[in-house]
């Protein structure tokens, strides 16, 4: 998220998160059997009292990889991208973002192995209406002791690395994350939540490292957005020859998480190095317009 290790800048006491069971849309067309903008809202909490989920019909198709309710995890192109050379060392920083353009929320929960700093991840799928279909494996959650952190992290999220013309591979040591709604990204496709719980603290248990179980979610329609200025997050480009690269980012690089596509997982961004040794900067080549 934006500001990440700067808590409470995350819009928190904005949440009134909406209790999945108690949300009901109104009975409408779920995503993929229709696509109708605008006519399912899972997660707002809003709809009228007593109107009727949908009926059986929509748990069809539920159950394997890539089933009918899936989140989709769609990496944003860096952004803010320049070279910290104040340490000593050549740090490419960015930021970056991950969204869910899928038809169910981004939700895992995670159960705390015995006598570890682990717990063991459950995604959970819902449909539009909220109700909860079906669940797999992935992965864990990890216990993240440093300043800024002090929560519990997703293990392998997102991957970022420098591509170079030869094949050079540089990648950010950063994998695991806190996932949260930081930033809305697009709340027009279908099942978009138009108002998610947001703020890390109480979904990521910070400072609670006896934490037992926790559940974190990226709702449709929502990104989680970090910015890489950290030793560790940020790219080391020290002794990388000046030129053009490709930075990248990836999500759900090992897989671990069930999606409604995969194929729409890495994005890419041209990065020239250039400048003299100590005094090098980065030029990172607008993109749709973006131009920082
Ligand atoms: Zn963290």
């Amino acid at each position: 998220m934006v500001g990440h290790g700067l808590p409470g800048q995350a819009a928190n006491g904005q949440a009134g998160r909406a209790g999945a069971a108690a949300s009901r849309a109104p009975a409408a067309a779920p995503p993929g059997a229709g696509q109708s903008p605008g006519a399912a809202q899972p997660d707002a909490g809003q709809a009228p009292a007593g109107a009727q989920p949908a009926g059986p019909g929509t748990l069809a198709g539920v159950g394997g990889r890539g089933g009918r309710f899936r989140p989709d995890l769609r990496p944003l192109p860096a952004w803010a991208i320049w070279l910290d050379n104040s340490s000593g060392r050549e740090l490419l920083s960015f930021a970056a973002a991950v969204w869910n353009a899928g038809t169910s929320r981004l939700d895992v929960q995670g159960t705390r192995r015995a006598g570890t700093d682990l717990m063991d991840a459950v995604q959970r799928f819902y449909d539009p209406q909220g109700h909860l279909v079906g669940s797999a494996p992935a992965g864990t959650l990890e216990w993240d002791p440093r300043p800024g952190h002090m929560h519990w992290h997703f293990s392998v999220f997102a991957t970022y690395r420098l591509v170079g013309p030869d094949g050079t591979v540089v990648a950010s040591q950063k994998q695991s994350f806190c996932l949260t709604n930081s930033d809305q990204i697009d709340t027009t496709i279908p099942a978009a939540a138009w108002h998610p719980p947001y703020g890390f603290e109480p979904a990521c248990a910070l400072g609670q490292e006896d934490a037992q179980a926790i559940t974190e979610r990226l709702d449709v329609g929502w990104g989680d957005t970090y910015v890489q200025d950290l030793p560790g997050q940020a790219i080391d480009v020290t002794g990388l020859a000046n030129g053009t690269y490709q930075l990248e980012v990836i999500a759900n690089p090992n897989g671990r998480l069930q999606e409604t596509n995969t194929g729409n997982n890495t994005v890419r961004r041209q990065v020239e190095l250039v400048g003299d040794p100590g005094a090098r900067f980065a030029i990172a080549a607008p993109y749709q317009g973006i131009d920082v």
